[in-house]
């Protein structure tokens, strides 16, 4: 089968265990002990995806979690990916990656992380993920620098670390650090009870971007916006150097949940069926995926003549 570029990309939500108790969480099911029922084995995740594959290109996949790292087969898993030719990534809280780790991961077939870093602060780190040890994350962000595979780092802007944000991006660009991704909270899952403490009022968030804007001209280091800011809200023209990502979820990416369920979104909960029990073409064509896609935000989006740009904004969070 030849490539395309309508090939679905998928997250892949290997296991709701993690070791953090982020407060913005998305990830409602999230489950910090290590329960074997709540995710697939080794052979029902090659069954899972022998299936997909039977029907479907994929190109790359990205394995997230909770804390993909507490998954036992993760590394047979990774293996797994490579024998089909799929390109693999790790998306982690940067705790567990210690130097022998991040070293097995890129020999058996890693080739880009996406490591969390809200802060340098250890305790807004603290108050955010609920763990002290920002060491280890630094030290794993070194760890990746040494290896071939591509790092993107991903900074959460909440209220909490608006502050850190600068000296974030200062220690991306000192370290080489090829993407950085910045977030806007997203009122979902565990993060939805803590909208209040974590909530970026617009005015805070259009100073960010000023500062962020001025750093990222100044070093000639491409910061990404990644979770879309809707252009009719924040003109993205006022920022030129930065990129605007825009909403690819129910087109190009989806997410498969620890039990092997189609989701449109990450922050979306809503799950579209089982892809043991349906294929992929089925439940991506549901109307509840054409619902999400087709909602219009403010009326206009349809004759706007950002929408190429915009791509109407993220769906989930103008829902709330
Ligand atoms: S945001 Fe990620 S690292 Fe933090 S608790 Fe949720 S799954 Fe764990
Ligand atoms: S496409 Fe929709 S969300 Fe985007 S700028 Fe236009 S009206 Fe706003
Ligand atoms: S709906 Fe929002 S959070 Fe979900 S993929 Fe689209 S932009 Fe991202």
């Amino acid at each position: 089968m030849t490539q395309s570029d309508t090939d679905p990309f998928f997250v892949f939500e290997i296991t709701p265990s993690c070791n953090f108790e982020c407060i913005y969480c998305y990830n409602g099911c999230r489950d910090n002990t290590e329960n074997p029922e709540k995710q697939l084995n080794l052979t029902r995740i090659e069954k899972l995806f022998d299936k997909i594959t039977s029907t479907n290109n994929i190109d790359s996949i990205t394995i997230a979690g909770g804390e993909p790292l507490l998954h036992k087969d993760l590394f047979n898993v990774i293996s797994y990916f490579k024998n089909k030719g799929i390109k693999t990534g790790i998306a982690s809280n940067g705790s567990l990656l210690t130097e022998e780790v991040v070293s097995r991961l890129v020999t058996s077939g890693v080739s880009y992380f996406d490591v969390s870093l809200d802060t340098l602060d250890e305790e807004i780190h603290y108050k955010l993920t609920g763990n002290r040890d920002l060491g280890s994350i630094k030290k794993a962000i070194t760890y990746i620098k040494k290896s071939p595979a591509v790092l993107t780092i991903s900074t959460i802007i909440s209220k909490l670390n608006l502050e850190s944000i600068a000296r974030v991006i200062d220690f991306s660009f000192a370290f080489s650090v090829d993407h950085l991704s910045l977030n806007r909270f997203t009122p979902s899952g565990i993060g939805e009870g803590n909208r209040e403490l974590l909530q970026v009022e617009k005015i805070d968030l259009l100073n960010l971007l000023e500062m962020v804007e001025n750093k990222s001209a100044q070093y000639h280091y491409p910061i990404n916006i990644s979770l879309p800011l809707e252009n009719c809200l924040i003109p993205h023209k006022n920022f030129p150097s930065l990129n605007f990502g825009s909403c690819v979820c129910g087109v190009k990416k989806w997410v498969i949940d620890p039990m092997g369920n189609l989701r449109i979104c990450e922050q979306n909960p809503e799950i579209l069926g089982s892809l043991f029990d349906r294929d992929f073409q089925a439940l991506s064509t549901m109307a509840a995926v054409l619902n999400f896609r087709e909602d219009d935000f403010r009326g206009s989006c349809p004759s706007c003549e950002k929408y190429e740009n915009c791509g109407g904004g993220c769906r989930f969070i103008r829902d709330r």
